[in-house]
């Protein structure tokens, strides 16, 4: 429907990483089957996360000192999109999979990030505990605070929307130390519980609430600073779960509308000229959102400081996409698409949800705006 790029444009996955979005789209082929029953069930998709890590996606993110292949941003962006269009809830939790054990391999001395490492080639599951019920999209600055005890620091507070955290082997966890945010691996013990929340959308996320009682956070799990800080996977790749569900919402209204006929016309929804506008107006915003997503995983591949504030712009671009073809998708199905069946309902909840993930949108309006309107220091005429 979209624009496809050429094999070798810059912008797109390097031409020998391109077999591993084929292995993207066979997979996805397959995750497609059971994405409206994992969401009706609300059931996580071991399987499909499974399957992820026998291809060998999961190896190849990691840096080739630790037996990975370093894979692009650009590659992991377009097999998070192939993912996301098949099944949003599995390109999500494998999403934060290989952020969180990126952050830890990252953020660790060599021993243990070559640990982490290892877990991860092993088929062990990882997860991000950032969010804060009070402090929502301020996830990298928490308030709860760990206390000094033998051998680390002990948390007690909670966790929000962690996502596949009942499967998880390691968090990513952060909490205040020496009044300083300070992140930790942790392997969830018998102080942390877990409280469901039913998500609207992503349901087959089972992001819930985590509860840490008097959790210890060990000394030599502390995180570090990373010695060469990149880009993070989560960072450059949440526009291309939005991008993958504003890809399905597409095809699926344009399916819907070239079966659908008129009773008072004896044509097919498709051949209404309104119609046409708005699908072609879908098809140019989601081009449009393409492309800066696109340049924000090649300036993640350079680890330009442009990164940052291009992922600022990328994700409130691809999450607007996604809501506005989700709200067509769903104007388009009618009554059809309104009924627990049919997987626009599924579609329309799912979009909702990369508004909301931090960065949410407003906080990145709100970001882009002050930068825009407020002056510098730099730009303020000298006195
Ligand atoms: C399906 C799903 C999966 C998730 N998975 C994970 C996970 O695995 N790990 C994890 O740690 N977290 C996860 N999250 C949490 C997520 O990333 C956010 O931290 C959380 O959704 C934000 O919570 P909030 O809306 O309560 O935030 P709040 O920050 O309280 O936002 C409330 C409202 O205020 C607005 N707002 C906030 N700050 C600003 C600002 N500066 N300017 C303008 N408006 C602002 C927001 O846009 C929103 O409208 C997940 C969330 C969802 C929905």
């Amino acid at each position: 429907m979209t624009m496809p790029l050429p094999d070798d444009h810059p912008l797109g996955p390097p031409p020998d990483e391109q077999s591993w979005v084929r292995v993207a789209e066979e997979l996805a082929a397959g995750f497609a089957a059971t994405t409206d029953e994992l969401d009706r069930t609300a059931q996580l998709p071991v399987a499909n996360l499974e399957a992820l890590h026998a291809s060998g996606l999961d190896q190849a993110t990691l840096p080739r000192e630790f037996g990975g292949q370093a894979l692009s941003y650009r590659t992991v962006g377009a097999v998070l999109r192939v993912i996301s269009a098949a099944d949003p809830s599995t390109a999500c939790l494998w999403l934060m999979h290989i952020g969180a054990a990126e952050g830890l391999v990252q953020h660790s001395t060599p021993d243990v990030a070559r640990y982490y490492a290892d877990e991860l080639v092993a088929g062990r599951r990882f997860a991000n505990a950032l969010s804060e019920p009070t402090g929502g999209n301020q996830f990298l600055s928490p308030q709860q605070v760990a206390e000094p005890v033998d051998g680390g620091f002990r948390l007690t507070g909670a966790k929000r929307f962690v996502s596949g955290c009942e499967i998880a082997h390691h968090f990513l966890i952060n909490a205040l130390v020496d009044g300083q945010p300070t992140l930790f691996g942790l392997e969830p013990d018998h102080t942390v519980t877990f409280d469901p929340q039913d998500t609207l959308g992503l349901r087959a996320t089972r992001s819930h609430l985590v509860s840490l009682n008097g959790t210890l956070l060990r000394a030599d799990r502390r995180c570090p600073p990373a010695q060469h800080p990149k880009p993070n996977h989560i960072a450059a790749g949440l526009a291309a779960l939005s991008l993958g569900v504003a890809d399905t919402a597409l095809n699926t209204l344009i399916d819907y509308a070239r079966t659908r006929t008129l009773p008072s016309t004896g044509q097919p929804l498709a051949a209404e000229q309104h119609l046409q506008f708005e699908v072609a107006d879908a098809v140019l915003q989601l081009e449009a959102a393409t492309l800066v997503a696109q340049h924000t995983a090649w300036l993640a591949d350079q680890n330009s400081p442009q990164f940052l504030p291009a992922a600022m712009r990328a994700k409130p671009t691809a999450n607007r996409v996604a809501r506005d073809i989700a709200q067509l998708c769903l104007q388009v199905g009618g009554g059809s698409g309104f009924v627990a069946t049919s997987p626009i309902q599924r579609i329309f909840r799912d979009a909702q949800t990369g508004w909301l993930m931090a960065h949410s949108v407003e906080f990145c309006l709100n970001h882009i705006g002050t930068e825009a309107m407020v002056p510098h220091r730099s730009d303020e005429p000298a006195a």
